[in-house]
């Protein structure tokens, strides 16, 4: 019975007056997840599970329950994403190269989180450093979607949207350099939010392109990302990009919106590579919002067949110079053959990092190394800047952008590995809010006929989560409540 009642919560508020009332235990929940993280191993969700210190924490919890001291998250089992530091605990960002290292200290999302009394349940499978759209290029092997099995989950945060949407824990942390908190959480059918670039701190995250690099839950309604948010964003010493923005109370001011301001960009609907099912549940959903009463007008963007080259010249050339520290000296793995200075980089780089990752430094080196600077990198920060510029301009006018989040449903585990280009254009409709630095949302849209899920993607102002995530979580019951 208990079980029944655990899989059902999706809004923390309920779960915790639950507790309180102790219809539930924090052990129950405990002894729930980690038996549905043994029967659901085959998923390749969890990369490892911290069992034993869960159960510990419980107690402790418990008692701040029963005593009135508990924190905001007090009773969330999270799993966090294997690029984000937990001191004393292994990270390995999915490579081999960081297999066996134990993080020295913990990011400052993960004190947010725990001194909040969450609990860390496990780390998540991801794509290798972060890079990637599937899954596929984790050392640790693809994750799969739990709606159907021979399917991708998505990625970069495969572990974390699969974790929550297969109820393998409460909630997830993950990363998002260019789509990767949303693309995920869209091809699993559950909420994920990137915050604006700068609300959230970065400080012991594994970096990849640390222009664009910005940590975000994965959850079940918008009502738990928003507290989540709450929780771990603000001004972090550690991190000096982060701002000093004041944080609002997000989960308490999700008011039902007035009528809004809608645009949505005519040319994602004329994508060549968008799937007909995806188009006809987007505009559905804007002939939803039209007869709410919202006005939902089309406009144009003219940069959208540049953003995917746009984003993958500048992350490119800012991951070759992240990823110089992983030299076999300092970090994880170090080649049997290391001979001499020389031979430890050359030999530990060459068999500690996968393809997907090579390819990358190899093509970020270029776009920076003389006589092609300009070319490419130079000609990327100015194309960033227009798209910037363009998307700020559409916000001038309008409350929120909406778009598919991707082009397609989950595809087949193998079916585009072998090509990075179709890899890459995955990200067409998320990279543009990475490069323009603003939050955007991925809530469930509905199944295509097949049964996989479906993700729109809302994009609001910057540094106005608290509009974003009141309107997406109306937005959502509408889908969800009918
Ligand atoms: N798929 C994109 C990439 O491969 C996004 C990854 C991410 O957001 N970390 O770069």
């Amino acid at each position: 019975m208990v079980t029944e009642k655990i899989k059902s919560y999706s809004r923390f508020s309920d779960l915790q007056s639950d507790l309180k009332s102790g219809i539930v235990t924090i052990e129950d929940l405990i002894h729930y997840y980690t038996a549905r993280i043994k029967e659901y191993q085959h998923l390749n969700a969890f990369l490892e599970v911290f069992e034993e210190e869960a159960l510990k924490r419980a107690v402790e919890i418990q008692e701040k329950i029963t005593n009135g001291t508990a924190g905001k998250l007090a009773g969330m089992i999270i799993g966090i994403k294997d690029n984000i530091s937990y001191k004393g605990h292994e990270m390995t960002a999915s490579s081999k190269i960081l297999k066996g290292y134990q993080a020295v200290y913990s990011a400052t999302v993960v004190e947010r989180i725990l001194a909040e009394d969450a609990i860390i349940i496990g780390r998540l499978n991801c794509d290798e450093f972060a890079m990637g759209a599937s899954n596929e290029t984790s050392y640790f092997g693809p994750v799969k979607n739990f709606a159907d099995e021979r399917k991708v989950s998505g990625g970069s945060s495969g572990g974390s949207a699969v974790a929550v949407q297969a109820n393998l824990c409460y909630a997830s942390l993950a990363s998002d350099t260019g789509g990767s908190i949303r693309q995920p959480a869209a091809f699993c059918g559950v909420v994920g939010l990137k915050p604006t670039y700068a609300r959230v701190s970065r400080y012991g995250v594994v970096a990849y392109a640390s222009s664009f690099d910005q940590v975000g839950p994965i959850a079940k309604s918008v009502e738990d990302a928003a507290l989540i948010l709450e929780v771990i964003a603000g001004r972090d010493p550690h991190d000096a990009t982060s701002s000093s923005e004041e944080v609002p109370a997000y989960s308490q001011k999700l008011v039902h919106p007035k009528k809004q301001k809608i645009a949505y960009i005519k040319e994602t609907l004329h994508s060549e590579g968008l799937d007909p099912e995806i188009k006809n549940n987007v505009l559905s959903q804007i002939e939803k919002l039209r007869a709410e009463g919202h006005s939902v007008e089309p406009v144009s963007f003219e940069y959208l067949d540049y953003v995917v080259a746009t984003y993958y010249i500048l992350t490119t050339a800012e991951a070759s110079s992240n990823l110089a520290r992983y030299d076999g000296v300092h970090y994880g793995y170090r080649s049997n053959e290391s001979k001499d200075l020389i031979s430890t980089y050359k030999k530990s780089r060459s068999e500690g990092f996968g393809d997907e990752v090579k390819r990358r430094i190899m093509l970020g080196t270029f776009v920076l190394s003389a006589g092609y600077y300009d070319a490419y990198y130079s000609r990327a920060q100015k194309v960033r800047r227009l798209i910037k510029e363009k998307m700020d301009k559409i916000l001038e006018d309008f409350d929120f952008i909406i778009t598919p989040t991707t082009p397609t449903p989950a595809f087949n585990i193998g079916e585009q590995i072998t090509d990075p280009v179709v890899m890459y254009l995955a990200d067409i409709f998320t990279v543009g809010a990475s490069l323009a630095g603003l939050p955007a949302i991925s809530i469930p849209s509905g199944k295509n006929s097949e049964g996989l899920p479906l993700g729109l993607q809302v994009i609001g102002k910057r540094f106005n989560e608290t509009a974003l995530l009141a309107f997406s979580n109306y937005f959502n019951h509408l889908n969800t409540d009918s």
